[in-house]
């Protein structure tokens, strides 16, 4: 995401970046590629025009100072207006003193609604809230059985009725708290325009239901439109947020950077990818380093805590170091990893990853086909790799659909790993070590 945006940025910045000093000419020519790279995201011209003025000011304010790096004043001024355009401030949903609190999800066709319901849920729900899915988008076919799947795939229990909107999601908040659920998320029916017969549905489930909070969905890829139709929602919904989904596409950011400022919702979540796990509150800090390049470590340390078992995590380090580390441990780790998603996703958060590396394709086919060797190793033969001999490794490929080939190929990749361990001296643990001397 924001990936040509923020290449474009970067350029613009890295000529003026580390100059000691800053002439007119610099900055002038700094502020017209900003502009520029803005305007081809799709960013609102108002909300370019705002930015571009402001750094302007902290150019000259910088050319003027004695500081050493006036060029890396530009660069953290840059920083400062993207935060500022996407929000500041991280939003948080502000829970009704009686619950449940009821969330409304509305949007076009398509946006991503029926999806984000259901992340939204399970996010709650590893939040230790108990939510309640309810299905009122009776217009699109296949709405209903979509959330009752996804609901199931993320635990979380999903109220339907072939009745009316209306009538579904006033039974359904019924239902909720008859169950002593404590969030209701409402998803609601979509057209491929906005048009009247969406709206007054949409408006006469909120009148029914009273919900506390009215979040659009919006499909980032359709950039400044979103503007359009998030001030439309907003008319007959007063909308509490809205949420960005499909962040991992291609989308441009002209949405992220230009709702917030035109319509005054927060940005409250992004979804960035398909899976229920893809979903995120969104923080304008760290969007802001991801558009610049650098990175976003702490999403990561995140993604990392939510999927990693840490005593996994340590028990493979600590054997690393002690040069204990075999291909069971191998296989522990990698399938942590693993649970991170995409290699790629991955790698696009670390700073300072060079751009040739994040576009690459990674190959997660050859990171399944090791994962596919090392599985169908006996345990006996991942503590040992040494006792694998032809006939084990004639099994092992056949066992994994790869050839002898590929399994001597990672097979020998391994032995090189640990040859390099022990010569970088974390090898044997000092017991070892010791009796070797003696
Ligand atoms: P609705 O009509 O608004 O309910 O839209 P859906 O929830 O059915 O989503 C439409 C399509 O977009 C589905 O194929 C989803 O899998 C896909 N989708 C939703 N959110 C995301 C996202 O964040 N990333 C990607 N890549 N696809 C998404």
């Amino acid at each position: 995401m924001f990936e040509t945006l923020g290449e474009r940025l970067e350029g613009a910045l890295s000529r003026i970046r580390g100059k000691t000093r800053l002439t007119q000419a610099d900055v002038d020519e700094a502020l017209a590629e900003i502009r520029r790279a803005l305007l081809e995201a799709d960013v609102n011209i108002g909300v370019v025009n705002l930015i571009s003025e402001r750094v302007g000011v902290a150019a000259v304010g910088a050319m003027a100072s004695p500081s050493l790096t006036p060029g890396q004043q530009v660069v953290k001024a840059v920083h400062n207006e993207l935060i500022d355009v996407l929000g500041q401030d991280t939003y948080r949903i502000r829970f009704a003193s009686t619950p449940p609190t009821i969330l409304l999800l509305a949007g076009l066709q398509g946006s991503g609604k029926t999806t984000a319901a259901a992340k939204l849920a399970l996010l709650l729900r590893r939040q230790g809230r108990s939510p309640y899915l309810i299905a009122a988008d009776l217009a699109r076919p296949g709405a209903v059985r979509q959330l009752e799947i996804l609901g199931e795939q993320a635990g979380v229990p999903v109220f339907s009725e072939p009745t009316t909107p209306v009538e579904v999601a006033t039974k359904g908040v019924a239902e909720a708290r008859r169950l002593a659920r404590d969030v209701v998320i409402i998803d609601t029916a979509g057209r491929l325009a906005i048009d009247d017969a969406l709206m007054n549905e949409v408006s006469e489930i909120q009148k029914a239901t009273q919900a506390h909070l009215r979040f659009l969905v919006v499909d980032a890829m359709i950039g400044q439109d979103a503007v359009v139709t998030a001030r439309a929602f907003d008319e007959r919904l007063e909308l509490s947020a809205v949420i960005l989904t499909k962040l991992d596409g291609d989308a441009r950011g002209g949405a992220a950077l230009s709702v917030k400022e035109v319509v005054g919702k927060p940005i409250a979540f992004a979804s960035v990818g398909e899976k229920l796990e893809d979903f995120e509150p969104f923080y304008p800090d760290r969007m802001a380093s991801r558009i610049l390049g650098m990175g976003d470590v702490l999403s990561l340390i995140e993604r990392a805590q939510d999927t990693m078992d840490e005593d996994v995590a340590k028990k493979g380090a600590d054997r690393l170091r002690t040069g204990h580390f075999d291909l069971e441990d191998f296989l522990e780790q990698l399938r942590q990893v693993r649970k991170m998603g995409p290699l790629k996703g991955v790698l696009s958060m670390l700073p300072g990853v060079p751009k040739e590396l994040k576009n690459q394709d990674i190959d997660e086919g050859e990171i399944s086909r090791i994962e596919a060797i090392v599985s169908s190793m006996t345990k006996a033969e991942r503590k040992n790799p040494s006792i694998i001999d032809v006939s084990r490794r004639a099994r092992i490929a056949s066992g994994s659909g790869t050839t002898q080939l590929q399994v001597n190929t990672l097979l020998k990749q391994f032995r090189d790993m640990n040859k390099m361990m022990r010569q970088m001296g974390v090898g044997p643990p000092s017991a070892t070590r010791s009796r070797a001397k003696s």
